[in-house]
């Protein structure tokens, strides 16, 4: 058996990992998996490149209040105990923040993870996981070479003035800047679109990462020129929990007028807010698009109206558009929410294939729309072992 590579999304709930081999290309993990509702009652999810249930020996040993540290400690040996998983060659990580300096995917030593540390402030409820998958691995296997692959990496080359905000210079110079993630998400996208557009890959490409954290991202050159999240990831559309761009007079009204406090507002903002509050009934989508309850409508109708008018916001940086690209759980799977965004963007030229649409095809335009708009699969996880393949292990 040749060797393989992990990788691993520690999420502030879930820890999603696959297990890719090292000497092919194939964009099938030969297992997959993830682990949900860390902390409160974690189920255990795992399946092989077929798509067959795998891991049925697990859950009896699975502690439902288990921490992150005790669920990787867990899973890593079980992993090695399967039959196909031959011998490990590199761990690769989803780290949220990689900050100004890093750039690329970066091998971690106890210096980078140093800095990993120093940038936990910016991403509370997101690095702390990630830095703890790193240290559980290592505690694991010290010798083992681990990987850290950055959200906010790709978005490096986006214009200066597409990062900067209008506060005094001091505080952009310490840092404060428009960040952007999804990352990964947008890279692995930008290396299929030639598969999808020819040459057109290259010219003015929206792609929409609609899950339960959402961003668009506004390409050029298959490179990000603009984005919607900024110093975290609460700016930008409404999200499944998260409220999106906001007013910060509100955040001063919640602490002068309703004497809250940072940790009350942080948990209104991240967890209360988005389609679960303006719903008051839930953040799946799922479960809203079959709620006969008119506020789940509206949570629908604002969703689709704050992703529009971000995608507007963000033609500047690019100059005009030649296709619209829907990725992740929302983007991929709602006929109803790519509708209602493209219908507001219709001045712009974009016209959907109802049929198409439906079916979730791959091109849902129709035949005389001026935008060609996709709906692309994406994949965190090759492009986290793509970046292991790039180590020549
Ligand atoms: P995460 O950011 O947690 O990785 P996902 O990309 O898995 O999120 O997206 C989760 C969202 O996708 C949820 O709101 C869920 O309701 C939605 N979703 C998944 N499948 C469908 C579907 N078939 N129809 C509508 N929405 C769906």
């Amino acid at each position: 058996m040749s060797g393989v590579f992990l990788t691993l999304n520690a999420g502030s709930s879930s820890l999603k990992f696959a297990v890719f081999e090292r000497d092919t290309t194939s964009a099938v993990p030969m297992i997959s998996g993830k682990i949900t509702g860390i902390g409160e009652n974690a189920v255990f999810y795992a399946r092989d490149s077929q798509g067959r249930a795998l891991g049925a020996d697990l859950p009896e040993t699975l502690d439902a209040s288990a921490s992150h540290e005790q669920v990787i400690a867990m899973l890593l040996p079980w992993l090695e105990n399967h039959q196909s998983f031959g011998s490990l060659v590199a761990v690769g990580h989803r780290v949220v923040h990689g900050g100004q300096n890093f750039t690329k995917p970066t091998r971690i030593s106890d210096a980078v993870l140093q800095q990993l540390q120093t940038l936990s402030p910016l991403a509370p409820l997101h690095q702390p996981h990630n830095i703890a998958a790193i240290h559980a691995v290592a505690h694991w296997q010290p010798d083992l070479p681990q990987i850290a692959c950055f959200d906010t990496s790709f978005h490096r080359t986006q214009d200066p003035l597409a990062q900067a905000f209008a506060l005094p210079r001091d505080l952009t110079d310490e840092g404060i800047l428009r960040y952007g993630f999804h990352g990964l998400s947008y890279d692995y996208i930008a290396s299929v679109l030639p598969d999808h557009l020819g040459p057109e890959a290259e010219g003015r490409v929206m792609v929409a990462h609609l899950g339960n954290g959402a961003s668009i991202c506004a390409m050029k050159g298959r490179k990000s020129r603009a984005t919607s999240m900024g110093f975290t990831a609460l700016d930008g559309l409404m999200m499944g929990t998260r409220c999106g761009a906001l007013d910060p007079g509100v955040v001063l009204y919640l602490m002068q007028a309703k004497a809250m406090d940072a940790p009350e507002i942080q948990d209104l903002l991240y967890n209360k807010s988005g389609l679960l509050g303006v719903s008051g009934i839930s953040n799946d989508v799922q479960v809203l698009q079959d709620s006969a309850d008119p506020h789940a409508a509206d949570a629908i109708a604002l969703f689709c109206y704050r992703a529009a008018s971000t995608l507007a916001g963000l033609l500047p940086s690019i100059g005009g558009l030649d296709a619209l690209v829907f990725t992740a759980g929302i983007g991929e799977n709602s006929a109803l929410i790519r509708q209602g965004i493209c219908d507001r963007l219709a001045w712009l030229g974009v016209k959907l294939d109802a049929g198409a649409n439906a079916a979730n095809a791959t091109r849902i335009d129709a035949a005389d729309s001026r935008v060609k708009t996709l709906v692309l699969p994406t994949n965190e996880e090759l492009t986290v072992a793509n970046a292991c393949r790039s180590f020549a292990f």
